[in-house]
């Protein structure tokens, strides 16, 4: 029985590409809320719950019911974009809980079943649109693996993946990424003058907090900026809210507090709750100009992933978990500030907001040696940035707060063996 969960099989068997099998060499059996256990019996504290998919947490009891209820009843698995119970019910609590409260009048779309998917559906229509065929988007940011996300991700390695070049395509300087220039202004001199080699795009895509490219967070006054140039140029906003949404920040958009009106957003990772593949592409009502099936794959509407997204969404009810995060969030945000100034050899600096936040280390190695001994310890969390310079804490959204704070020590622990190496 154990010889069948060594390591050994995903070396000898799977592919090269694998990654986090490396960060993390070892076989995970079992998960609750925010812990997990491998075979071994050893116990770690998520920091990372996948990469944000899973902001309540593992198994939550009562996703899980809804879920087991629905199988044992035989409920429709697989429909494509037929009519199912599953979907109509999801689409009236989405609207009732979501949209309707917040006054935002979106239509939903399905794409396929990952983030990428719901970005290369907000780049076509929004190229479908306008009729124009560039897109802007970030130093640092990141959108997916498939081609058309590539185009508008930084980051080198990725791009290099795709084997071909890479088109369509504009990058320009997010917040702070200038020193000594103001982002919207220079990128609205390259839209204004006629010889500057810039094509006026179709969309502006981003991420209001940089997630894979090192925990960046937008101010509000930048993210107004952009708005305001999507408006003056005639160009969509795209807010792709597959990380830092479904309440990563502490709102349920990661928008919210900056009062911008996205004409496209792109869910995904947590919007299933349970760590189903599901996502979605939200269509201001002008802009949702498809013909039947022009977009379309077989995945699109994941029932199981209605089920137990339906339950998720009971907890925007009310601004409980809102709150909760927000006061969770000091506490992650005064642990880094700290972190940084105690262990000054890290030349480190706090990073991000909500449950969004990271430790960037001025000496990029520290981050990675950080989430080593953090693993060893019972902590799993992992690396960002474009020189995985942050140590990136994503903890689920439910975290209770001793165990936030097991965490947090694990963490400090980790720091003090790395520096006395
Ligand atoms: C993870 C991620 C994606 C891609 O999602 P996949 O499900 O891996 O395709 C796109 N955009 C952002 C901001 C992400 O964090």
């Amino acid at each position: 029985m154990t010889k069948d969960h060594k390591m050994e099989v995903f070396e000898n068997y799977e592919s090269s590409v694998r990654s986090y099998s490396r960060s993390f060499p070892t076989v995970f059996q079992k998960a609750k809320d925010y812990k997990i256990w491998d075979t071994e019996g050893s116990e770690y504290i998520d920091f990372f719950a996948g990469a944000g998919a899973l902001n309540y947490g593992h198994n939550n009891e009562q996703m899980k019911e809804k879920l087991i209820d629905y199988i044992s009843e035989d409920g429709i698995s697989h429909s494509l974009d037929m009519g199912s119970t599953a979907r109509a019910d999801f689409l009236n609590q989405f609207n009732d809980v979501i949209l309707k409260p917040r006054g935002m009048d979106y239509r939903v779309m399905f794409p396929g079943p990952t983030g990428t998917n719901t970005v290369e559906s907000a780049l076509k229509v929004a190229r479908k649109v306008t009729g124009r065929d560039q897109i802007i988007g970030f130093t640092n940011g990141f959108h997916g693996m498939t081609i058309g996300s590539l185009a508008v991700t930084g980051n080198a390695m990725k791009r290099k993946g795709a084997g071909i070049p890479l088109s369509h395509a504009v990058s320009m300087p997010y917040d702070q990424y200038l020193e000594a220039a103001d982002s919207i202004n220079y990128i609205d001199q390259f839209l204004q003058d006629s010889g500057s080699g810039v094509d006026l795009p179709a969309a502006v895509i981003l991420e209001t907090v940089q997630g894979e490219g090192g925990i960046n967070p937008a101010s509000a006054k930048w993210l107004k900026g952009i708005e305001k140039l999507c408006r003056k140029y005639g160009m969509l906003l795209i807010v792709d809210d597959v990380q830092a949404g479904c309440g990563r920040t502490g709102t349920f958009f990661s928008f919210e507090q900056a009062g911008i009106e996205p004409d496209v957003i792109c869910l995904s990772k947590s919007i299933s709750g349970y760590g189903l593949p599901m996502a979605l592409t939200l269509i201001k009502p002008q802009y949702d100009q498809w013909t039947p099936g022009e977009h379309n794959g077989t995945f699109r509407g994941n029932n199981m992933a209605f089920i137990t997204a339906m339950e998720a969404l009971n907890f925007w009810k009310d601004d409980a978990l809102s709150q909760d995060i927000q006061e969770k969030a000091d506490i992650i945000e005064s642990h880094l500030t700290r972190f940084a100034k105690s262990y000054p050899a890290l030349e480190a600096q706090q990073r991000g907001r909500g449950f969004m936040q990271g430790l960037a280390c001025g000496v990029p190695e520290y981050a990675s040696k950080i989430c080593e001994a953090a693993f060893e310890n019972g902590l799993i969390m992992e690396t960002s940035g474009p020189k995985d310079e942050v140590a990136k804490l994503l903890p689920p959204l439910i975290i209770d707060e001793e165990g936030l704070l097991e965490g947090l020590k694990i963490m400090e622990t980790s720091i003090q063996q790395v520096l006395n190496k």
